[in-house]
């Protein structure tokens, strides 16, 4: 063993290991390989670059080169550009990549059966039904013979053991078929023509470049984006669509089949294992051609990516808030320019971030203002609810109470709208005033009453529901305060005791599969009032939704979060966006105590650029993203001393720079999180400097994690909590 190689592992390290290159293996940067790791085997890949000196009689060497397609150099640059711009070791980074270690090995054959020339001993109507499908010669597999013949396996399985039909092994085949791309083309409008061109072109220029395409809910944006993806499959290339929420986006699967006859690749976390190693394996080797998936669909291993979609562009689900902290919208424009790729993003309101890009003509902007069809937008109204209180322990205004009466009456649907699960956000005790905190965290307990539970949305605790106040001891006083969306059915159903109300909400029992079906039953008409929370906003479509309420508009609006306007702007301007999907006349409200707030105003009165162009103001007046860089450190600890300490430690250890100001430590707005106390820091850098270098300086000089202490960056950070 003379030679080594560098070998990045996917573990917490800043550097690839030494490994030994036993006689006769052949390794080149890229390569997938099994490696020893203290008592354990690891899959990794072989790095490019310098390697430690090791000494040689600690010098492990590698065991086995896996039968797969390498890592290609953009996907290894990938790597590395994400590690170095989130501060996240390579490592870990390469984890994200390496989550099917099973798929490294070639898939099994499969075995099949199929007619081996002789005769059984005794031919009944089954085996001869059997028998008349299997004389072709073709292998079957046990149950589609069965199932074909109209037979049990039995039967089948009879014949096997008499020799009838033999066993052969058969490469397994590719998992989902080739899309075909002009199995149904639509017919697209003016706009949607314009739009869909640009897209192809670009597609075909095959660099890479981002395309922003912005369009009103229901302008058809999907059908658009498809007219690349079928340009990237007569290229022969892959293509990858990022979606938010794609375990619910059953619909969106659908919607890929009636263009182009079959469904995608899927991936997400609700794929069983075995078949999320086989569509890794099959991306590694362009047997898949087209991916639909959540954010972690972006670390797949494609073979010759041609296009990536980001639908629903502002989508906060893009940002993964856990060990390496990065937003996939970002990173897809990154690994598009790695791979030379187009990229497009796409949304109904598009983040800040991309409507500043393309004002700057940095991303070509493609507009859709009309909706597709009889779709009209619905028309929008504030209730101010001050002046049209609902009645006392509710939460619905007259005004609003009387739109979902007509609609229903119409035969149509009306969605409630309130970002809040579970029954109450606050539970207290009528006599002591005891409130409900969870045990782990600085926060309330939400009471669900179906579950009978109170529960920590942060933390997941959960108690029953006591009897007995835990403080005073008094029986039966607890009230609950504020609305869940559990309590506003109860409302719902208390007013229109006839019509067919609907919870959507994420934590419901039955998990994926029952929302799937339920927003199949709302589409078809088969309820009348849905309650839901932020899930209905995503994309769905409803033909029959003709009133949509919001609940609380303000909610969100006053938080600390430089980007509550925007959130706020996006969701509501979504919710309301479920509405007038199939024509006729639609309606949106949205109840506020603040009816004046320019957010409020600007959606009330479709006035998107209005919102826009005062967003853009504020956040250019003040250096906030992006017209200013953010990076948020959060220090924890198991006491609150440590986590103080080190915050303030770190404060003043900063290294001086011009145009880099940093804000706190203060304790988080969440200070402890399980069991944990948190402070706050928030770096703030004007556009030229280089945020990160700073940040590695600072990181350095600072003292390190000792005990339990922990120091979290994130940058271009999304939540403040
Ligand atoms: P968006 O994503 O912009 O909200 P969608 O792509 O979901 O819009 O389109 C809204 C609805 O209109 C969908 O049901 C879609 O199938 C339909 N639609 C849009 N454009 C066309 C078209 N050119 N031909 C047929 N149906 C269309
Ligand atoms: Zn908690």
């Amino acid at each position: 063993m003379s030679k080594t190689v560098a070998i990045l592992l996917p573990i917490p390290t800043e550097r690839p290991y030494t490994y030994g290159v036993p006689e006769g293996m052949v390794l080149a940067p890229g390569d997938h390989v099994q490696v020893p790791l203290g008592p354990r085997k690891v899959a990794a890949v072989v790095w490019d670059g310098k390697v430690d000196e090791v000494n040689p009689k600690k010098l492990k060497a590698v065991e086995q080169k896996f039968d797969c397609p390498p890592l290609s150099k953009e996907l290894m640059q990938f790597v590395e550009w994400i590690a170095a711009y989130t501060l996240s070791p390579p490592g870990m980074v390469l984890r994200m990549i390496l989550r099917s270690p099973a798929a490294l090995e070639p898939l099994p054959n499969t075995i099949a059966y199929k007619f081996a020339g002789k005769e059984p001993e005794k031919l009944t109507e089954a085996r001869k039904r059997i028998l008349t499908l299997a004389r072709d010669g073709m292998a079957w597999s046990k149950s589609g013979l069965a199932h074909a013949a109209g037979t049990s396996a039995s039967v089948v399985n009879g014949l096997i053991t008499q020799g009838v039909l033999e066993e052969v092994e058969i490469p397994a085949g590719p998992l989902v078929p080739l899309p075909d791309n002009s199995y149904h083309q639509p017919e697209l409008l003016e706009e949607q023509i314009d739009s869909a061109k640009a897209l192809v072109e670009t597609t075909e220029a095959n660099k890479f470049s981002v395309s922003l395409l912005d369009g009103v809910t229901g302008s058809g944006k999907t059908e658009v984006y498809f007219e690349a993806v079928a340009k990237v499959l007569e290229l022969g290339k892959q293509a990858l669509i990022l979606l938010p929420e794609i375990a619910l986006t059953a619909n969106f699967l659908e919607r890929f089949q009636d263009r182009f006859g079959v469904k995608p690749g899927e991936w997400h976390s609700d794929i069983a294992p075995k078949k999320r190693e086989q569509l890794w394996r099959q991306v590694a080797t362009g047997e898949v051609r087209v991916v639909a998936g959540a954010r972690s669909a972006l670390f797949l291993p494609f073979h010759d990516l041609g296009l990536i979609v980001v639908d629903e562009e502002h989508d906060a689900a893009y940002k993964q808030e856990d060990r390496v902290f990065y937003n996939a919208r970002d990173m897809a424009v990154v690994r598009g320019r790695l791979a030379d790729a187009p990229v497009i993003l796409s949304s109904a309101t598009p983040s800040l971030e991309s409507r500043v890009n393309a004002d700057r003509g940095r991303y070509h902007y493609l507009r859709m203002e009309a909706r597709y069809g009889e779709a009209v937008l619905p028309d929008l109204a504030t209730i101010d609810m001050r002046k049209n209180p609902p009645p006392r322990g509710g939460f619905i205004s007259p005004i609003l109470r009387q739109a979902i009466g007509e609609a229903v009456e119409r035969g149509e649907q009306a969605l409630l709208f309130l970002n809040r699960r579970g029954y109450a956000p606050l539970t207290l005790c009528r006599v002591c005033g005891h409130r409900f905190q969870c045990p782990n965290c600085t926060t309330w307990l939400v009471e669900h009453r179906f579950r009978k539970q109170l529960q920590c949305h942060h933390c997941g605790h959960n108690d029953k529901v006591p009897e007995v106040c835990p403080s005073c001891g008094t029986f039966d006083h607890l009230v609950a305060c504020g609305p869940g969306v559990e309590r506003l059915a109860e409302e719902v159903v208390d007013i229109f005791p006839d019509a067919r109300t609907l919870i959507l909400s994420s934590d419901l029992m039955g998990g994926v599969k029952r929302l799937r079906l339920e927003l199949d039953a709302i589409a078809k008409g088969e309820c009348d009032i849905v309650i839901g929370t932020q899930l209905v906003a995503k994309g769905h479509n409803f033909p029959l939704m003709s009133c949509v309420g919001v609940i609380d508009a303000d909610l969100g609006l006053s938080n600390g979060d430089p980007r509550a306007a925007e959130r706020t702007f996006q969701l509501l301007s979504q919710v309301t966006g479920r509405a007038g999907r199939a024509g006729g006349k639609s309606f949106g409200f949205l109840q506020t105590y603040q009816p004046e707030h320019p957010v409020i105003q600007a959606i009330a009165a479709g006035d998107r650029e209005a919102f826009y162009e005062r967003e853009i103001l504020g956040r250019q007046s003040s250096g906030l993203p992006p017209f200013g860089r953010l990076a948020s450190i959060i220090v924890s600890a198991s006491t609150r001393n440590e986590a103080e300490g080190q915050a303030k430690a770190m404060r003043r250890l900063a290294p001086k720079e011009a145009g880099i100001s940093i804000l706190g430590p203060a304790e988080a707005p969440i200070a402890i999180l399980r069991e944990r106390h948190r402070f706050r820091l928030l770096v703030h850098g004007d556009l030229g400097v280089n945020l990160q270098a700073w940040l590695r300086k600072w990181l350095a000089a600072s003292p390190k994690e000792k005990g339990s202490i922990r120091v979290q960056i994130d940058v271009d950070p999304q939540s403040f909590l």
